[in-house]
């Protein structure tokens, strides 16, 4: 604890955002405390391979290799992706990118979200910096000049220099901290489940345009593919209504039975997208990181990526300052974060967002010019590389 009993830092939220930040800050010697709501899942190798899944990009995994956790995210159950490919419905072209072009081994990994979770967990248990507190809620936020104190449901009062809001898309604490946002309701559902297809995926992440949002195939560690079909709200709760063999034949028409049929198939799951950014990430001494501050459409499976670059970047920040013998939580501080990030991830969303428009549009003219844009993408090896670069956080 630094002066007067107080902590350096209050992270509110232990999805992977706030889990990460919470060892990253513990790892750069600030006392913190975590206020969890909810107790994660357990997760278990017997256990069949988790609905919700994360494409981790390069940066990611360095994060990860930073707080020594990456071996045992790795050693569990991880499937590297060492090729994209991306075609439309109703155009021609194609575009292609392979890990090999970059003299890379992965474009990337995908992972389970409550592998992730629970890497991180385990190392917070270790980390005597760290005091984590869950089932807590934090009900109240209330700045000062000198710090901040998050009240909890229970009455419990904490003071900190700073407190992170990692709390999710609904961030209750960026309400309370009159946070307003751009919302963009992109009426659709995401549906998830895992498949097995009668071709190898190739460790490939596949993803098909469609009129109605686009479909992606990911290679699971075990063979199978974890698909996020992103649907108009209507066809979504009826995709969501077929019977397995009704699902498995039109999931695999829609993605042009580009792996053969599909042979099986999990219970399905749907999640609500939308497109929101807060407008500004800092509040006195508080401030946001990941979805509580960027909600972006999982089409390039961007949104923890971000986040984890917000977790970086904050912990740069932070330290610095901190170094510099200032005052780390001090507003002009934070803003220093909220600056760099906040600029990155409207480039981000607002990009995702006119990919999403450009293939959701159905006008006769759009198609061929969308065929077109991805062909010429695809022979415009620099302008590629750029893409990948993004793709795999190197930006
Ligand atoms: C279908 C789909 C596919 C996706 N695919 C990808 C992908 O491939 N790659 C990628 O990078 N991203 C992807 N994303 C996005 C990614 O899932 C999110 O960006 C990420 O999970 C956000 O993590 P978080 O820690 O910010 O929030 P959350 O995981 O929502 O965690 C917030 C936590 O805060 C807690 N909390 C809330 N309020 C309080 C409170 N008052 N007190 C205490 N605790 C509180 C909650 O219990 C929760 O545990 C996808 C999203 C969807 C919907």
């Amino acid at each position: 604890m630094s002066r007067r009993g107080e902590l350096d830092a209050i992270v509110v939220g232990g999805g992977a955002i706030g889990a990460a930040l919470a060892l990253g800050l513990a790892r750069d010697g600030f006392d913190i405390a975590l206020v969890e709501a909810r107790a994660p899942t357990p997760w278990n190798a017997s256990d069949d391979v988790d609905l919700r899944v994360v494409a981790l990009a390069s940066d990611a995994r360095l994060l990860f290799e930073n707080l020594g956790v990456w071996a045992a995210i790795a050693g569990a159950r991880i499937g590297p992706y060492r090729r994209m490919r991306v075609w439309d419905a109703l155009a021609p072209g194609e575009l292609a990118f392979d890990a090999a072009e970059n003299g890379e081994a992965a474009l990337g990994w995908i992972v389970e979200n409550g592998l992730v979770q629970h890497a991180l967990w385990s190392a917070l248990g270790a980390e005597p910096r760290a005091r984590v507190l869950c089932p807590a809620e934090v009900a109240g936020v209330d700045n000062d000049d000198e710090g901040v104190a998050a009240t909890l449901a229970d009455g419990t009062r904490l003071r900190a220099r700073v407190l992170v809001a990692a709390d999710g898309a609904q961030s209750p604490l960026r309400k309370a901290l009159g946070i307003d946002c751009d919302d963009r309701d992109y009426a659709q559902r995401a549906v998830v489940a895992n498949v097995a297809t009668a071709r190898p995926h190739e460790e490939t992440a596949w993803q098909r345009f469609l009129p109605g949002g686009p479909l992606a195939f990911l290679p699971l560690a075990d063979g199978r593919s974890s698909i996020v079909w992103s649907l108009p709200g209507a066809e979504a709760a009826r995709v969501l209504a077929l019977d397995d063999a009704a699902f498995r034949a039109e999931l695999g028409a829609a993605f042009d039975f580009r792996l053969g049929e599909i042979v099986s198939s999990t219970p399905r799951a749907a999640f609500p997208l939308r497109l929101r950014l807060a407008k500004r990430y800092v509040a006195g001494r508080s401030v946001l990181a990941g979805d509580a501050a960027h909600v972006v459409h999982p089409l390039a499976g961007q949104g923890m990526n971000l986040g984890f670059r917000d977790v970086a970047c904050l912990r740069r920040v932070l330290r610095d300052a901190r170094d510099r013998g200032g005052d780390f939580g001090a507003p002009h501080v934070l803003r220093r974060y909220e600056r760099e990030r906040r600029s990155e991830n409207a480039l981000a969303a607002h990009g995702l967002d006119a990919i999403e428009r450009l293939f959701g549009a159905t006008d006769p003219l759009t198609p061929t010019l969308r065929g077109a844009g991805l062909a010429l993408v695809d022979r415009l090896a620099p302008v590629k590389h750029v893409f990948a670069a993004i793709a795999a956080g190197r930006s």
